[in-house]
């Protein structure tokens, strides 16, 4: 779509630009003004025809529906971004989301996914389209449907004339069709552009139900919503999750062992996610105003912690590599790696987390034979005895990286990750060495290959199981 009327030098310039403070409105007594561009603040505020108590944004929403408008979103031009923050923000909001719709910039299939969205959602929260030219047609469809007219908005118009006279550019006649807004409704000024963003409330047949207009480009309809709308939105109630990261154990062993839990946990609610490995259980509370989350999940923490603590790694880390390198960082420990089928996979993820300077001390690739020798020390004997892969050549490997780096804990993989087998050893086969002051073990790892799971699979499976054993030596490690 080429209908900006404001470059992306502007919409940069307008986010790094600075505004007089807040000035006090002579005609409501509202906090009005300007401020940061990043601080919350209303530049002007109308009054709605519903302020009663119990009317409007007070009624507590409790279920809302995204519908980005924009063909570009449609035919895959443009990444739908704004439904994905959209969505976090709702949920932290507290309110239900069911559904995500995305619409080309067609007027009637437009009302038609208005209609629809409204007749299941106490709130709609629309992208896109708001723009001056032909086809930005989200605000005329969606008024119209929500029964109310356009009509003149004062504010909205010095807003957008002094936006162009900063720039030293005159509007055009389209910007006048910015300056329309629905009767009633709150205005959201636009800080990053011209489309101001506003939230209509619904009449006749639409009473009770509100729709929320955003602008489509992010840097525009980001602000506005975290800034303006959130706080609107916010009813009282928000949601608090907690991820519990397991290891060594599928989902339905998990989902077996939890099972009366899993069914009958309403608040929090407990969903399982699971990932080549590894399960995460989210918990997820529903908080109300002055009520404590901790006091709803730490009772079904401590449950499941009971029913399968051994397989539960941590909890709200993010994963493997991130709880390695904190549990690294808190003791003060350092590790090395030697790797030979992962080929610096571990070092790889290991690195990837901030911060892992201070905790990954050496790693080292030693895929040959010659080099497992050179570098880690392993001996031509322990090699023609018991083969690359091998109990004896992962110690080996493991002790050699500890001795040769100095570190506290070291961590060896030599395995097949395939495709075929390789001196006798079957493609899967893995061998996890650990050497460290609380322990000097080897695990046995088998990941049989399928035909979806090659040898990408098997690698990466394999370094997240050393991972795992690393983080086990590090928790019993003291220093
Ligand atoms: P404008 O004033 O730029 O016309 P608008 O509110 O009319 O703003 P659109 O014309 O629908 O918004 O979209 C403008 C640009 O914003 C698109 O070209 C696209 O790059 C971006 N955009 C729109 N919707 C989304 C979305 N849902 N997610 C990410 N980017 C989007
Ligand atoms: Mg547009």
């Amino acid at each position: 779509m080429d209908n900006k009327t404001v470059s992306p030098e502007d919409r940069a310039h307008g986010l790094m630009e600075r505004k007089p403070p807040a000035k006090e409105s002579p005609k409501d007594g509202v906090l009005l003004g300007e401020g940061y561009l990043t601080v919350p603040v209303r530049l002007f505020a109308e009054e709605k025809p519903q302020q009663e108590e119990g009317s409007a944004m007070n009624q507590k929403p409790k279920t809302a529906e995204i519908l980005c408008v924009g063909t570009e979103l449609l035919m895959g031009n443009t990444v739908n971004t704004n439904a994905a923050f959209l969505a976090r923000g709702l949920a932290e909001a507290g309110l239900n989301l069911y559904h995500q719709t995305v619409v080309g910039d067609n007027p009637e299939r437009l009302r038609e996914a208005v209609e629809l969205a409204l007749s299941r959602a106490d709130v709609l929260i629309t992208t896109g389209g708001l723009g001056p030219t032909y086809d930005d047609l989200t605000k005329e469809t969606v008024a119209r449907t929500l029964g109310r007219e356009l009509v003149p908005h004062e504010e909205s118009q010095r807003w957008v004339e002094e936006y162009f006279r900063r720039r030293g550019r005159i509007p055009c006649p389209n910007n006048q069709k910015q300056c329309m807004m629905p009767e009633g409704a709150t205005v959201f000024p636009n800080h990053n552009g011209t489309a101001p963003g506003c939230l209509i409330y619904g009449a006749g047949k639409w009473e009770g139900k509100q729709a929320v207009l955003l602008p489509g480009p992010p840097n525009e309809c980001e602000p506005m919503f975290w800034e303006q709308v959130l706080p609107l939105l916010r009813g009282g109630s928000r949601l608090v999750s907690r991820c519990l990261h397991f290891y060594g154990i599928g989902e339905s062993d998990l989902a077996q062992k939890l099972d009366r839990l899993m069914r009958e946990s309403r608040n929090p609610t407990v969903a399982p996610y699971c990932k080549p490995g590894e399960v995460m259980l989210r918990l997820t509370a529903r908080v109300g105003e002055g009520e404590s989350a901790d006091a709803l999940l730490d009772p079904v923490v401590e449950e499941i912690r009971r029913e399968a603590g051994q397989y539960l790694y941590g909890v709200n880390v993010g994963n493997l590599q991130t709880a390695l390198v904190h549990a690294l960082l808190a003791k003060g420990l350092h590790i090395a790696t030697a790797e030979s089928c992962t080929g610096g996979l571990v070092a790889q993820r290991i690195t990837s987390v901030p911060g892992a300077s201070g905790a990954f001390e050496w790693g080292a690739v030693t895929y040959s034979c010659e080099t497992k020798r050179k570098v880690l020390g392993v001996t031509q004997k322990t090699l023609d005895k018991f083969g690359a892969v091998s109990v004896q050549t992962a110690m080996a490997m493991a002790r050699g990286a500890r001795r040769k780096s100095g570190a506290d804990v070291a961590i060896s993989v030599t395995g097949n990750a395939g495709p075929e087998p390789s001196e006798g050893k079957p493609v899967g086969l893995v061998f996890i060495g650990v050497d460290s002051d609380a322990m000097t073990s080897v695990r046995e790892v088998r990941i049989p290959p399928t035909e979806n799971r090659g040898r990408e699979f098997i690698r990466e499976l394999a370094a997240s199981h050393a991972l795992h054993e690393a983080l086990e030596a590090v928790k019993r490690t003291v220093k």
